[in-house]
């Protein structure tokens, strides 16, 4: 802003202040607001049309014909009213019925007048108004001038809101209005359908007072807050929104640049000066850049526009000290969240009646955020581009992530015909659970152990409800994530003596705590206090636990409590080398030692297992097996390092396939190095819950998979249809020599037999 323009903005906004806080009915303080803005502006017409009924209505004017007050009405979309309304865009003309779209409304007694300027009045960033000044000499409006009606424009919004001069009907059908339904495209990070309204999991600030009491005052606030916004983005590598290296990076340096860029700063303290308030500072800063960016059609610097968007929020909310996540808030309706990127820890805390699905910007099939949306049952639709830049807070969307998609604001028709999907989808899920009794057998008669991955509390009635034989693996760090402090050892020997007693005769494997990587505790941080640079090959998994013996130990104490009298599976994550296994089992036995001197109630057996999860393991797994009972394969963490893939990294969320010759040919690999020992495998990434990926591991001689509960249905079917004898064949003569593409021959033989395996 100009120093004419602040000095502008301040005289009206000082006198607006008086006519919005006299006792005038709303429709007269309209009638001196536009007086008041065509004095200080010198302007010969000003006028106000607000949104009703969906038709941009006339409602004071000086300078038009006074008779055409709430007579003249145009469409959004109509006329030069109409224009910037619909663009969200501000127009300054020299001849306005030069324009294409000028419609002239001789009601009004327009004719007299050549030069045009009008600004769109915002709420919710949706325009429900707009504010112009006409003069009868044809000239361009100066960009004081006009930047003094882009902050008027502000103040009349205000005015507009607390006057209940709008329907806030008129406000939501505003975003309908002008954009319409828009379909997003992405990767099915999480399969089904949801339907909801977009809930952004850090919420946009709404602003409640746009004048400024304290000039001064505002200016404090604003310095604070920027202060705090820096230190939090210095901090952020950490946090689970932004993940780990790769192109976060770029997105934090970006922040970086933004944060201390001192004209963000100077134009936001000159919008103070001109009488807003800090958060009306900081919104009509964002406006303006939001109208210049639009008029640039560039993919790259709609990506950095986002940036500056979340970031500007961000300031909002520290400003106006709205500081937690939609989570925080709770849900009201059903809802669909929306976020660039989320950790576990932050997906739990929502009210799981409510959310109905997420949307992100990034996310990627193994991360874990993923995994515990997944095993909550919540569709996940990721990697959609220009996400924040379409979907808005409230929006209608219907999620389809079985085809990868999602509708916002979509048109009765569609919802009709999704609600239609819906039925037919929840009839097939119902279809499975009729499988819930059938003991998965193969055709030709060999039983199949279908388990699931669980981590909480409230996944053990999945047990029951799918009919599962047992849990294959306990992540026992989500007790750990959810919790604001280390859990206690009684608490997780109450959660570990529970879900035992809730699956009676059917094994649960617990695995110890696989913290690290993409699962970080605020509580628990590297001794240094540094961050690493590769965190999911860092410091993770029974790294930690051997080094910092006593979390072991409690928890091999806690588990070998709650176990008494029952038989006890646990398994060691990340292991690489098999003195590793020794450490931990040795950590075990020790606690058994002193249980057995207390005399207390032992297990009655005690099963220990490794997870596969780094290939070295697999050079050394002769001298291993004889020590384990069970082996359960890592898919997840084992595809990243054998590709050297992070798993949470979006850019390589679709690079790399499961069902390459160089995975299965490690996995069948495995299996061999195991036969003839007394050792169980089975899979337990996700790759097992997916139906084309499990067909491929019974093919390799895997008969135990441990999947998210919601593909035990699928893939009990799938076993029933499938002859191991014929499907090993078939992977044998692919592995020998692969084809071009294997998971089309794979899904080709599928169809050729009438296996359903999507
Ligand atoms: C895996 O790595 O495949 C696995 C099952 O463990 P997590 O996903 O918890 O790392
Ligand atoms: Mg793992």
């Amino acid at each position: 802003m100009t120093s004419g323009a602040v000095e502008a903005a301040r005289n009206i906004l000082t006198r607006l202040h008086e006519v919005m806080a006299s006792r005038n009915h709303a429709q007269s303080k309209l009638n001196n607001v536009v007086e008041v803005i065509g004095e200080c502006l010198n302007s010969e017409v000003c006028s106000v049309y607000l949104l009703r009924e969906g038709m941009l209505e006339l409602y004071a004017t000086r300078g038009l014909a006074q008779e055409a007050v709430h007579v003249t009405r145009m469409a959004v979309a109509e006329g030069l009213v109409g224009m910037i309304a619909d663009r969200i865009e501000t127009l300054n003309l020299a001849e306005a019925a030069a324009h294409p779209d000028f419609s002239y409304r001789p009601e009004t007694g327009e004719d007299r007048f050549h030069s045009f300027a009008g600004v769109p009045i915002v709420r919710r960033e949706r325009a429900v108004g707009v504010l112009c000044v006409q003069h009868v000499e044809p000239r361009r409006y100066e960009e004081v001038e006009i930047e003094a009606l882009q902050t008027v424009a502000m103040v009349l919004s205000e005015l507009i809101t607390n006057a209940d001069l709008i329907d806030e009907e008129d406000v939501n059908a505003a975003g309908s209005l002008q954009s319409g339904p828009q379909q997003l495209r992405g990767l099915a990070l999480v399969k089904g359908l949801a339907s909801g309204v977009a809930v952004y999991h850090q919420p946009r600030v709404t602003i409640e007072h746009i004048v400024a009491e304290d000039t001064e005052a505002e200016r404090q606030r604003v310095i604070l807050a920027f202060d705090k916004m820096r230190e939090q983005i210095d901090r952020m590598s950490s946090q689970a929104e932004f993940g780990v290296g790769g192109e976060h990076e770029e997105v934090l340096e970006t922040y970086r640049m933004f944060a201390y860029d001192e004209g963000w700063t100077r134009r936001i303290n000159e919008a103070i000066d001109s009488g807003l308030t800090a958060e009306a500072a900081i919104e009509r800063v964002q406006q303006r850049t939001r109208m210049r960016m639009r008029q640039i059609d560039d993919p790259l610097l709609a990506d950095r526009m986002h940036d500056l968007e979340d970031l500007a929020n961000r300031l909002l909310r520290i400003v106006s000290g709205q500081l937690g996540t939609a989570a925080s808030m709770g849900l009201r309706n059903d809802a669909i969240l929306i976020a660039r990127n989320l950790g576990p820890a932050e997906l739990l805390e929502y009210d799981k009646r409510r959310l109905k699905g997420v949307i992100l910007e990034e996310g990627s099939l193994t991360s874990h955020v993923v995994i515990v949306a997944r095993a909550m049952g919540i569709p996940v639709l990721g990697r959609v581009r220009g996400l924040r830049g379409v979907v808005r807070e409230g929006d209608q969307l219907l999620l389809d992530a079985d085809q990868a998609t999602a509708m916002v604001r979509p048109p009765a028709g569609v919802v009709e015909a999704f609600e239609a999907r819906f039925a037919k989808s929840r009839e097939r899920q119902a279809g499975y659970a009729a499988l819930r009794d059938v003991h998965p057998t193969s055709r030709d008669g060999t039983r199949i152990q279908v388990m699931i991955n669980a981590g909480l509390r409230d996944d053990i009635a999945n047990l029951t409800m799918t009919g599962a034989d047992g849990i294959g693996l306990f992540r026992t760090e989500f007790q750990f994530l959810v919790s604001a402090t280390l859990p206690s050892r009684e608490r997780q020997t109450r959660l570990y003596r529970d879900v035992m007693e809730a699956a009676g005769d059917k094994p649960v494997k617990f695995r110890t705590v696989d913290i690290g990587g993409d699962k970080t505790l605020p509580y628990l941080r590297h001794d240094d206090g540094e961050g690493e640079e590769n965190p999911a090959m860092g410091w993770r998994a029974l790294r930690v636990a051997l080094e910092r013996e006593g979390l072991l130990k409690v928890q091999a104490r806690a588990l070998l409590e709650a176990a008494a009298g029952r038989t006890l599976h646990v398994m060691f994550p990340l292991v690489a080398e098999p003195w590793e296994f020794d450490q931990a089992k040795e950590v075990f036995e020790r606690q058994l030692a002193y249980l057995r001197k207390q005399k207390k109630t032992l297990p009655e057996a005690i099963h220990y297992g490794v997870m596969l999860e780094v290939p070295a393991l697999a050079e050394q797994l002769d001298i291993l097996a004889p020590k384990i009972s069970f082996l359960s394969i890592g898919t997840n963490d084992l595809t990243q390092f054998l590709f050297a893939a992070d798993r949470s990294n979006p850019k390589l969320a679709e690079r790399y396939d499961w069902l390459s010759p160089a995975i299965l040919r490690f996995l069948r690999r495995v299996v061999r190095s195991c036969e003839g020992h007394n050792v169980e495998i089975a899979v337990c990434g996700e790759m097992g819950g997916r139906r084309l990926e499990a067909l491929a591991l019974l093919g390799l001689g895997i008969h135990r998979l441990s999947i998210t509960p919601a593909s035990v249905g699928p893939v009990k079917e799938l076993i029933g249809k499938v002859d191991l004898a014929e499907i090993g064949a078939a992977v044998e003569g692919w592995l020998a020599a692969p084809p071009p593409d294997l998971r089309a021959a794979l899904t080709a033989w599928a169809a050729e037999r009438d296996i359903a395996v999507d």
